[in-house]
Order: structure tokens, then sequence, then C-alpha cells
């Protein structure tokens, strides 16, 4: 990227309402057959318009294309049992029904590259994909066939590199790995985590990133939050590993977080997608708050590897608040561009 400070969101926005219900996370979608498709790529069009006349730089596809960021992928995949269903804790937080690894897991096909294609013909700004990391995939699933959280993880990362070969093919420009398990299984982090975020993103000439964050604005997620003290300290576990990793880029969650801004310094030479916008909540961000945020960051962070950022996920947002935020994000990274260019 030439430009300074470019903004983008960290993944999901939200659906119109004749395809999915709106406000609701991980809702069913409304259309079947033909029909998905073709509102998949209108919504995909709609998200994309939003995007740019917000003034985002680095546009997505806002997650129109699946219905949770981690399932859909993996309902892609063979050796997984969506029937057979075992509950288990995510993240050390919250019991779910989950789906069963029941034998030898591969991609029988591309998953998402049609729709990146999609995607990139219909704008030139530079395209960033979202997929699952190795990790957080593994914590949503039972595995009765491995046996091993890391063998499956790097099962993982063996399909997510192909997918992510194909995407890069396809025209995406950064591809972006969700690890929020990485705020939570440290020892495994440092053991083979990072080492299997490197194998998914291994041979790329696109860039790399991994979003690390404190999850949607969900009660889990909030209550959880709620339990972690003054200071939230869970980066500085990962951080210096990431720092030395291949990974070129980290996506964090910073407004309204009690992370302290200093650990950042822990990923200098990293570029940084700094969270500047809250997604737990609807009140709307002033241009001024954003840029507040970023001048803070500006003290760990290079200006030309600093890239303002949504904390989050935006897809429990009502479209109004969203769009709102885009616009408080990009008009917030203009005001501090302009001090930094006068
Ligand atoms: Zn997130």
């Amino acid at each position: 990227m030439n430009m300074l400070l470019p903004t983008s969101t960290a993944g999901s926005l939200p659906k119109p309402l004749w395809l999915a219900q709106p406000e609701t996370l991980w809702s069913p979608w409304k259309l079947q057959g033909e029909e998905l498709i073709e509102g998949k790529q209108d919504a995909l069009r709609v998200v994309l318009h939003d995007q740019q006349q917000a003034g985002i730089d680095i546009v997505s596809d806002g997650e129109q294309t699946r219905q949770h960021f981690v399932t859909t992928f993996i309902e892609h995949l063979e050796g997984v049992d969506f029937q057979k269903r075992e509950t288990v804790r995510i993240r050390d937080r919250y019991d779910a029904s989950v789906p069963s690894v029941v034998g030898a897991v591969s991609r029988p096909k591309p998953v998402f590259v049609e729709d990146a294609r999609f995607l990139r013909a219909q704008t030139d700004r530079p395209i960033k994909w979202a997929l699952p990391g190795p990790m957080t995939m593994i914590d949503t699933l039972y595995d009765g066939h491995y046996k091993s959280r890391e063998k499956l993880a790097w099962e993982f990362a063996r399909i997510l590199n192909q997918e992510s070969k194909e995407l890069e093919a396809a025209g995406v420009d950064i591809i972006q790995f969700d690890e929020p398990a990485f705020n939570v299984f440290f020892d495994e982090v440092n053991d083979w985590g990072i080492a299997a975020l490197e194998k998914a993103a291994e041979g790329l000439k696109c860039e790399t990133a991994v979003h690390i964050c404190y999850g949607y604005g969900i009660k889990a997620n909030t209550d959880w939050k709620q339990s972690l003290g003054a200071e939230w300290r869970q980066y500085e576990e990962v951080f210096p590993k990431l720092q030395k990793s291949s990974i070129g880029m980290v996506s964090l969650e910073c407004q309204h977080a009690r992370v302290p801004m200093d650990l950042i310094e822990l990923l200098r030479g990293k570029k940084v997608m700094v969270g500047a916008i809250d997604v737990a909540t609807d009140v709307i961000e002033t241009p001024e708050e954003v840029a507040d945020l970023l001048r803070k960051a500006l003290q760990f962070v290079d200006a030309d590897k600093l890239y303002p950022c949504t904390n989050c996920g935006m897809a429990p947002l009502s479209r109004r608040v969203a769009n709102a935020k885009l616009r408080a994000l990009s008009e917030g990274a203009a005001l501090l561009r302009r001090e930094l260019t006068a």
C-alpha cells in the first residue's frame, strides 16, 4: 500500500434483511439454491458499495458469503460429520454443540475462491479475505479421529494453505486468519499455534494477517471480558513469538479495550491493524476519538505500518450503525493523515 493509514474492517458486516435476519449473529439464510447464490452476490455488492462510500481503503466481502466465520468453511470439508454432534467448551468460555471429526479431513474443492473472484471483479481497491485460523477451527469441533489438537490443527493448516494459494491467484491482496483462540490458549499458541498459522500462510506472496480479538459483543464474550480484570495482558503472551513469525500483519482490538497500548511495542516491525472502532456498542465513535486512539498507537507502530481498523466484525449491528462507524473510521484516519503530512 502506498497510501498512509489505509483503513479496513476486521471482518463481517451486517447482512441485508432479505438475505438473513439482521442484528442476529449466525442467523440462517432466508433464500435457497440459485436464489441464495444470487442473494449473496447482491449482498456483497451492497456492502462493497457501503465500504467504498464510507471511504474504506481495503475492502472485503463483509462475510456476506458465510453464515459463521468458522463453520461455513468447515462445512465444505470432508471428514467432518455435521449430524454427529458433541458438546464442547468453546475458548474455555461457553458450551456449544459442535460437529465431529470422523475421518481424515480434506478440501474436495475450493470454498471461497469463486466469491473472491466475484469481489475482485467489482472493485479496483485492495481486497482482504478472512479465513478461520487452524487453532480456532479445532476449538469449534469435537475430534474423534486424530485425538490430538496439534495434529488436527496441522491438517487444517494444510487445507487453509491450499485455499489461500487459490485466493491469492484470484487476486486477493491480504489473506487474514482469524485466531480469537490465540487470546486463550497461550501455551499451545507458543508450542504449535503460530507454527500452524505459518504453515497455513506458507509460500504466499500476498500480505498475510492474523486477527486476534476479544470477540463479538455477545454476552459470553462481554461476561468473559468483565472477568479479565483492569488490564488485559493476553496479547503479551503471544506477541513476542508472533513478532518473530512470517505473518506480516496483526489485527487487534484496541478501542475501549483494557489492553495496555504499549504491548504493541512487542510487535515492532509488523504491520498492525489497530482496532479503533468498538463493535460491542451502538455508540458511534467521533472521528476525533478514532484519531486520538490511532495517535496513541503511533508511539508503538511506525506510521507506514499502521492500518486503522475495527475491533472485530460488525455483523450483529444494524446497518445504520455499522455504516456510521465505517465513516467515523475513515474520517478519523483522514484527520490523522492530514496531521502527519502537514
Ligand atoms: Zn474478532
